[in-house]
């Protein structure tokens, strides 16, 4: 959550519109204990223990119970109570809360590290709260008001404590914002890239190959070589050099790179071989830094730009894990460019321009740059201990985008753990934001491997290292894309990109013939030759969402032509076959994001 929004006017009132929620809650189940209750991102969550029955099984919220809930909710905001600030010391919080265990709970760390206690209390209620909030529970619209969902929550986010319900709601200025917001969150669940990557046969996950690992489909796998195919060529021409690296490397790799200990968490347990312990990778740099080192490099070799759609396994948390947006194996559209300082704005801002070429390419038009630097406190913990050099990478970083009046936003303690880095934020076509790509500005790994070059005094000198992949992963780069695609994918990406369609069988012989000359010409197509009728295979090449259908009858097959429905439902008769190869292929060519 932003800064901006954590001050905005909109927080205030979601966060006292979960006080409201929680009072409603005791109203109604007086023997409730409570959680926490913040805003999020669009609404605001608070979580409730209702306690357990006589067999001892726990009660829990119905969706039943939200309208009921809602309604008081907006007794209490009819109510137009002020919300009061108070300090408290520990003793009054403790009298205050002597029936909720959570809020004692709270209340203890609180005094534990010396914090201030405070509550705020409107009505009846009294929350553990360090606010802010609106003034009255009037500010809340009644109307733009509304209890989304419930879901279990364990206490602390931990599976060993008591598993509590979670009541989401969400809070809009307006009853017309809230309707806009509503009909987002449906459109949204109709883009959903699960729901969409199995409909349209793109990936799959299997229970037996194990949580966060996807299976692509031949469709997915299309889409993925398109990808790579495009990264390719952009690579090629801004001299980039393909290299591969195994899956797995021994611990020592990693002791170098500082992944271990730093990044173990993330990845998954090693393997012992013949002494050796080896490790699945959590990323490619450390073996991009070994090629560097693989010989002696002069100021001649530089900028060198190693790339490699490299596959690397993190060890997420189940909990966390979520289709094709957070897997634990990925494949990362990865690049590794060793450059001298006098060479790194020029890289840098390359690096830059693909990003905003493949924006543009994809029809991304909402996106967000932030630098993302260290944290003084946290040198030597979380980032490399050298003061100095961070602050000339962040300058250099800023003096770069600045210059070249790229807009960004600045963020501490954001970095990575040897350098700072632009992280970019995209958002789908209806507005879902997805963290994507970073460019990362390397001083403290290049010194860990030893990785030198002769520079043009015959001094040896340190490279810099920039870090980049501007597609991300193609996990998370065409689950973002089935979703602001909603599965319409331009023709270049579309795997299957022509369906031809006979109208009766006489015409199967045409269809197949139409289909065997736009194969020829490297368009992706299909003949449909079952005897279902015509409607059927018609709704079939919808369902598949796939962007031209070609539909040939006696008269098209008499004259060699075609008739074109796109996927749109726009169509053109009688066009000559010819014509119609030539518009696919250009398409293709130029990656069209148009029909
Ligand atoms: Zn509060
Ligand atoms: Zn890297």
């Amino acid at each position: 959550m932003s800064e901006q929004y954590e001050q905005s006017e909109l927080y205030k009132l979601r966060h006292t519109a979960a006080h409201v929620l929680a009072q409603a809650v005791l109203v109604l189940y007086p023997q409730a204990r409570l959680g926490i209750g913040p805003p999020i991102a669009d609404g605001f969550y608070y979580d409730f223990d209702l306690g357990v029955d006589e067999n001892g099984r726990a009660h829990s919220f119905h969706p039943d119970d939200l309208p009921q809930l809602e309604k008081r909710m907006r007794q209490i905001i009819a109510g137009s109570h002020s919300l009061n600030y108070q300090q408290v010391s520990e003793a009054e919080a403790r009298q205050q809360f002597a029936n909720q265990p959570y809020k004692l709970e709270l209340i203890d760390e609180l005094a534990d590290k010396g914090e201030p206690i405070s509550v705020y209390q409107h009505d009846s209620f009294v929350d553990l709260c360090r606010g802010p909030h609106v003034a009255h529970t009037g500010k809340i619209p009644a109307d733009g008001l509304k209890l989304m969902s419930i879901a279990g929550a364990y206490w602390r986010g931990d599976e060993k404590r008591p598993q509590l319900q979670r009541i989401y709601g969400t809070a809009w200025p307006s009853k017309q914002e809230l309707k806009e917001h509503l009909a987002m969150l449906e459109e949204a669940r109709k883009r959903d890239h699960r729901q969409l990557g199995r409909e349209l046969e793109i990936f799959i996950l299997d229970e037996d190959i194990g949580p966060g690992l996807p299976l692509w489909l031949p469709n997915g796998n299309i889409l993925r070589e398109e990808l790579e195919k495009l990264a390719h060529e952009m690579e090629d021409k801004a001299s980039y050099q393909r290299v591969s690296t195994p899956h797995i490397a021994k611990d020592s790799l990693y002791l170098q790179s500082g992944h271990l200990p730093y990044y173990e968490d993330e990845m998954y347990p090693p393997m012992e071989r013949e002494g050796g312990r080896y490790y699945l990778k959590p990323m490619n740099c450390p073996f991009h830094h070994k090629i560097y080192a693989s010989k002696p490099r002069s100021y001649r070799d530089l900028p060198l730009r190693l790339s490699e759609y490299g596959m690397v396994y993190r060890y997420e948390q189940s909990g966390t894990l979520m289709g094709l947006l957070r897997v634990r194996a990925a494949q990362q559209n990865d690049a590794h460019i060793y450059c001298a300082e006098e060479q790194l704005e020029e890289e840098f801002m390359a690096v830059i321009d693909l990003y905003r070429y493949y924006f543009s390419l994809f029809g991304i038009e909402k996106y967000v740059m932030r630098l993302s630097k260290h944290s003084k406190a946290k040198l030597g913990i979380k980032y490399v201990d050298n003061e100095p050099m961070w602050l000339k990478a962040e300058s250099l970083v800023r003096e770069v985008m600045q210059k070249h009046a790229v807009p960004f936003v600045e963020a501490e303690d954001e970095a990575a753990f040897y350098g700072p880095k632009i992280d970019v934020q995209i958002w789908s076509a209806i507005g879902r934001e997805f963290s994507l790509a970073t460019n990362q500005l390397d001083f403290g790994v290049p010194p860990r491997f030893d990785l030198t070059f002769t520079n043009q005094r015959g001094e040896q000198e340190t490279p810099w290292c920039i870090h980049r992949a501007p597609l991300g992963a193609h996990e998370r780069f065409i689950g973002f894309l089935i979703e602001h695609y909603a599965g319409n994918f331009p023709v270049w990406l579309a795997p299957e990109q022509v369906r031809v369609i006979p109208i009766t069988d006489e015409q199967n012989g045409y269809a197949e013939q139409v289909a065997a000359q736009l194969k020829a010409s490297g368009v992706r197509v299909q003949a449909m030759l079952e005897s279902d009728r015509m409607q059927a295979k018609i709704r079939a090449a919808q369902q598949m969402k796939v962007p031209y259908m070609l539909v040939v009858g006696e008269r098209e097959a008499a004259a060699g032509t075609v008739s074109l429905r796109k996927r749109d439902g726009s169509r053109q008769n009688g066009l000559s076959l010819a014509a119609f190869a030539a518009l696919v292929q250009e398409k293709i060519a130029c990656r069209d994001g148009d029909l």
